[in-house]
C-alpha cells in the first residue's frame, strides 16, 4: 500500500531547504520518496493520498528521557509505586500513546522497574501497542540505597555494576543509564554529590561498550558530572551543575564534555517554564543562564523532558523546546535538538530523525514553521508512527497548576535535604 503525504512544506531535515508543495511516499512503514508533490506524483500511483493542506511536515521528534511508568498526576517519588507489575505496563502502554499526541516518534525510557520498559518497548514494536519507537534502559545501575534504587538496579564496586551492565544486556536493553549522582526524587540521596568513582563508571562505561551500548548517566551535581566526563560516558543528563545551595556553571569541565565528544540532554519541560516554575535545581535565570552556557561552549544539546515526573505531561514535550529557546538556541537548533542530531545522539539515525527514501515513516505536520518559530512544534496536526497514523488527541493545557508546583518544589528541596 502506497500512501502519499501532500503538504505545502515539507522540511526533510533540520538544516534542509524546504520544499514547497511537497509530499512523503510511504510504503508500508518505510519511505521510499520526498520531494516536490509534482516529481513524487509523476513516479508512483498511490493507493491513498493525504493533503495536509497548509502545514508543515517534518520528521517526527525524539524525546531523549522519559520515565513511561511514572504518572504525572500522581507527584510522585521514585521510593515507592502503589501500582502492581500489570498495572505499571498499563500505564507505560498509555503514556506511550500520549508521546504520539505531541509529534514524539522515538523516545528514550531511562528508568522503570525491572524489564517492563523491554516488554512495553516490544509489544509497541510489534504493534500490538500505539505508541513510539522505544529504546529502553530498563532499571538504572544506582548504588545500594540511591536515587530511583526502588526500580530494582543496585550495584556497587567494579564487579556489580559489570554484572549489572551485562544483566541489562541481557534483557535487551538498548542503553544503560547509571547514577552518578542522587536526585532530588529520592530521599536522602543528595544530588550535588557524586555517588560512583571514576573507576566504577569507566567499568560501565567499558563493560556497555564491549556489548554494544551506550552509556548515558543520570549527573545533577557539579562533581558527579566531572566524574561521568572522565569515565567517558556517551551522555549526560540533566547536567544540572547542582551544588548543596544552587548551580555552579563550570567553564572547564564544560570544555572537557565538548573535548570528549559526549553529548547533553538537559531535561528542560513545564517545570521549567516562567509560569509557576518549580525545577528544585535553582532559580529559573540561573538554570537557562547555565543552559546558554553549555550551549555557548558548544555542547551538544539534544531534547529531553523526564516527562512522568511530577506535572510533566507527556503530551507536553513542547515546553521543554520554549524553554531551548529562552537559552538562545536558533529555530534550527531546536528542530535539530529535537530530530536529527537526537537521533544520531541516540543511534537511530540510519532509521529515523530525518525524512529520506528507506528510513522508518515517523512523519509530523504541524501549523506553522517551525524553521522560523519553534511555537509550531507545539502545534502537531498529523502523526505518523512507522506507517501508522495516530489519531491525534488535544494536548491537555497547563491548567491551574500554581499549588501544586509549589508543593512539588517543596517535596523535593526536602528530599534533597536542602533549605525549603
Ligand atoms: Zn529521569
Amino acid at each position: 500500500m502506497l500512501v502519499a503525504i501532500r503538504a505545502a512544506t515539507v522540511v526533510p531535515h533540520s538544516a534542509a531547504e524546504p520544499i514547497e508543495d511537497g509530499a512523503v511516499l510511504v510504503e508500508g512503514s518505510t519511505i521510499v520518496a520526498v520531494g516536490p508533490w509534482r516529481d513524487v506524483a509523476a513516479g508512483a500511483a498511490a493507493d491513498d493520498v493525504v493533503d495536509l493542506g497548509a502545514a508543515t511536515l517534518l520528521p517526527g521528534m525524539i524525546d531523549c528521557h522519559v520515565h513511561l511508568a511514572l504518572d504525572p498526576a500522581a507527584e510522585g517519588t521514585t521510593t515507592a509505586s502503589a501500582l502492581t507489575a500489570a498495572q505499571t505496563a498499563l500505564l507505560m502502554e498509555a503514556n506511550a500513546g500520549k508521546l504520539l499526541d505531541a509529534g514524539v516518534t522515538t523516545a528514550c525510557d531511562l528508568g522503570a522497574p525491572g524489564t517492563l520498559a523491554t516488554t512495553v518497548r516490544d509489544r509497541i514494536a510489534r504493534g500490538e501497542v500505539e505508541g513510539p519507537r522505544m529504546l529502553v534502559a530498563n532499571a538504572p545501575i544506582t548504588v545500594h540505597g540511591g536515587h530511583a534504587h526502588a526500580m530494582g538496579g543496585e550495584a556497587t564496586g567494579v564487579d556489580e555494576v559489570r554484572a549489572m551492565v551485562r544483566l541489562r544486556a541481557s534483557e535487551g536493553a538498548d542503553l544503560v543509564k547509571v547514577m552518578t549522582t542522587g536526585g532530588f526524587m529520592t530521599a536522602g540521596t543528595h544530588p550535588w554529590e557524586a555517588r560512583y568513582s571514576v573507576e566504577e563508571l569507566a567499568a560501565v562505561v567499558e563493560t556497555a561498550h564491549e556489548l554494544g551500548l551506550r552509556v548515558t548517566t543520570h549527573a545533577l551535581g557539579v562533581e558527579g558530572i566531572e566524574r561521568a566526563v572522565a569515565a567517558g560516558v556517551d551522555t549526560i543528563e540533566h547536567c544540572g551543575w547542582v551544588t548543596r545551595d544552587g548551580t555552579r556553571f563550570d567553564e572547564r569541565i564544560a570544555r572537557a564534555i565538548v573535548a570528549g565528544g559526549i553529548s547533553v540532554s538537559p531535561t528542560m519541560n513545564s517545570a521549567c517554564l516562567p509560569q509557576d516554575y518549580f525545577c528544585p535545581w535553582d532559580e529559573r535565570d540561573h538554570v537557562v543562564d547555565n543552559l546558554r552556557a553549555m550551549h555557548r561552549a558548544g555542547i551538544r544539546i539534544v531534547a529531553g523532558t523526564d516527562a512522568g515526573i511530577g506535572l510533566v505531561a507527556f503530551e507536553r514535550y513542547a515546553d521543554g523546546l520554549a524553554v531551548l529557546a529562552d537559552a538562545g538556541m536558533a529555530p534550527r537548533e531546536i528542530l535539530a535538538a529535537a530530530t536529527s542530531l537526537a537521533a544520531q545522539v541516540c543511534r537511530v539515525s540510519d532509521r529515523t530523525g530525518r525524512l529520506a527514501p528507506g528510513l522508518d515513516a515517523d512523519l509530523l505536520a504541524v501549523d506553522g514553521d517551525p524553521t522560523l518559530d519553534h511555537r509550531a512544534l507545539a502545534r502537531p496536526v498529523f502523526v505518523m508512527a512507522r506507517g501508522r497514523r495516530h489519531a491525534l488527541r488535544p494536548i491537555p493545557g497547563l491548567g491551574d497548576r500554581a499549588a501544586q508546583a509549589r508543593r512539588i518544589q517543596q517535596t523535593l528541596r526536602a528530599g534533597a535535604d536542602r533549605r525549603p
